[in-house]
């Protein structure tokens, strides 16, 4: 039997021991620390289905390694002892068939999803692939992967737009190399820029070809402001049957090989947003890869956060948002009437002598007016903070069919949203506007939508309100 809300699992045990050198962080560790912290965490162990990954052949290795590229790497593969292939990939006897187990967890990944067994697939594997080219190994890795997985489904199963998006700390030189010329598969890569691989090239490519460099240092804010803002956007636009992941964690604010300042949360945050948009066009099919992440008790907890937010169960929906909000007008509307009684008696002449008498006399009444009058303030200020960390709920509105679907009194209260969302004052007096009530999901996208500085977004749902005027 199978379950669509089960994720599965590929993984070898050959995959623990390849080992390039003693003390290397690139270690046989890192596998274990994540399996056991999926394993011991109950409220996604249960949600896994555990897979034994097989052998990549020759061929669907050929369809992303040169032919001569691969045999060499099978004559090398030595006995005994440990052999360097390239400066920073080194293989011990069981370096080959950890590759190929690797490699072939994409495989099976890919069969499994792509014939409706399971919608996600995490391939916890090493050693990772992303640096590896059509001819070369480098940077821990041997055969690409990710790369072999793409091609299998692009090929097995006839798909024309696959997306391939890398959030490892470290450029993914060798996946873009790949692709470079395959517009059928958009590649995302975000990286800590300069920093190995040492990418010299950041503006000029193709439009599949999306590069988003980070300094050092950058964080949680602007990493989540280049997934809104970028990966989201262009990921809806190009309308993927299924979605790859680089995952590497190597971008952890604890990780010694970077300095980047990511956090488990924000791995649940990328993995969330790509999950959405594998939910509207690809049918759910995410296949997602290890790649780098160094410090194994971050790398576990990184791991697990990212895999969890694989899971439809942990998927928020822009209703659950929209119903809440709208409880809290509502609660805002009831508090109204009191408020403006307060207003009203100090206004009155004989009323305003006594309320002085009464504020003077009896603070609670003070402080209630004063809580009145800051309450859809803080209403606000507290909405405004949801919409910051949830802004790619408002992309469901992004295709034109969505935006067609929009009834006159929808598209106003965008407008309004839009509007409020530009000043405060505005944000207060829209808020009690009829078409805001009456629409309220419409209300809090265009608001969404303009602080997300979604210029897409507006214009094609203005275009839409000027054309009915
Ligand atoms: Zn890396």
């Amino acid at each position: 039997m199978t379950n669509s809300k089960i994720i599965n699992v590929y993984t070898h045990s050959d995959c623990l021991k390849h080992e390039m050198e003693k003390n290397h962080p690139e270690s046989p560790a890192r596998l274990a620390a994540c399996k056991k912290a999926l394993q011991a965490d109950p409220s996604i162990s249960g949600r896994l289905q555990w897979k034994n990954a097989p052998k990549a052949t020759k061929a669907q290795l050929a369809r992303v390694h040169d032919k001569s590229y691969i045999s060499r790497t099978f004559a090398l593969s030595p006995q005994e002892g440990i052999i360097k292939k390239a400066v920073d990939a080194k293989m011990n006897p069981h370096t080959l068939s950890s590759a190929l187990h690797a490699a072939g967890a994409q495989i099976a990944a890919v069969e499994d999803v792509m014939k409706g067994k399971t919608k996600r697939a995490f391939c916890l594997v090493r050693p990772p692939g992303h640096h590896a080219s059509q001819d070369s190994a480098a940077g821990f890795s041997f055969f690409n992967n990710v790369a072999v997985g793409a091609t299998h489904a692009l090929e097995a199963f006839n798909l024309k737009r696959i997306a391939v998006i890398d959030f490892d700390v470290h450029h993914g030189d060798g996946t873009e190399k790949i692709f470079y010329n395959d517009p059928r598969v958009f590649f995302w890569s975000s990286f800590q820029h300069p920093h190995y691989p040492h990418v010299t090239k950041l503006d000029g490519h193709p439009p599949h070809i999306n590069l988003a460099p980070m300094k050092k240092g950058t964080g949680s804010r602007e990493f989540r402001h280049l997934v809104e803002t970028q990966l989201i956007p262009s990921l809806m636009a190009f309308k993927p049957e299924c979605i790859f992941i680089s995952a590497g964690f190597d971008a952890h604010k604890d990780d010694e090989l970077s300095s980047i300042n990511l956090n488990e949360e924000d791995y649940a945050f990328v993995t969330k947003a790509i999950c959405k948009v594998a939910d509207k066009f690809a049918q759910g099919r995410v296949i997602s890869t290890l790649e780098g992440g160094y410090n194994v008790k971050m790398l576990a907890a990184s791991v697990k956060s990212h895999v969890k937010a694989l899971d439809p169960k942990f998927q928020h929906s822009l209703t659950d948002i929209i119903s809440a909000q709208t409880r809290k007008f509502k609660t805002l509307l009831l508090s109204l009437p009191i408020s403006m009684l307060a207003i009203a008696i100090r206004t009155l002449p004989v009323a305003a002598q006594l309320s002085r008498f009464i504020l003077a006399a009896w603070p609670s009444t003070l402080v209630l007016n004063v809580c009145m009058m800051l309450f859809p303030l803080e209403l606000m200020r507290k909405m405004r903070e949801q919409f910051k960390t949830r802004q790619h709920e408002n992309y469901c509105l992004k295709t034109d069919n969505d935006i067609k679907k929009l009834t006159q009194s929808q598209l106003e209260a965008f407008e309004i949203g839009n509007k409020a969302a530009n000043s405060y004052s505005a944000h207060l007096g829209s808020f009690f506007s009829w078409p805001a009530y009456r629409a309220p999901k419409a209300f809090y996208a265009g608001i969404a939508a303009s602080e997300s500085k979604n210029n897409v977004l507006i214009s094609r749902v203005m275009a839409r309100l000027l054309k009915n005027r």
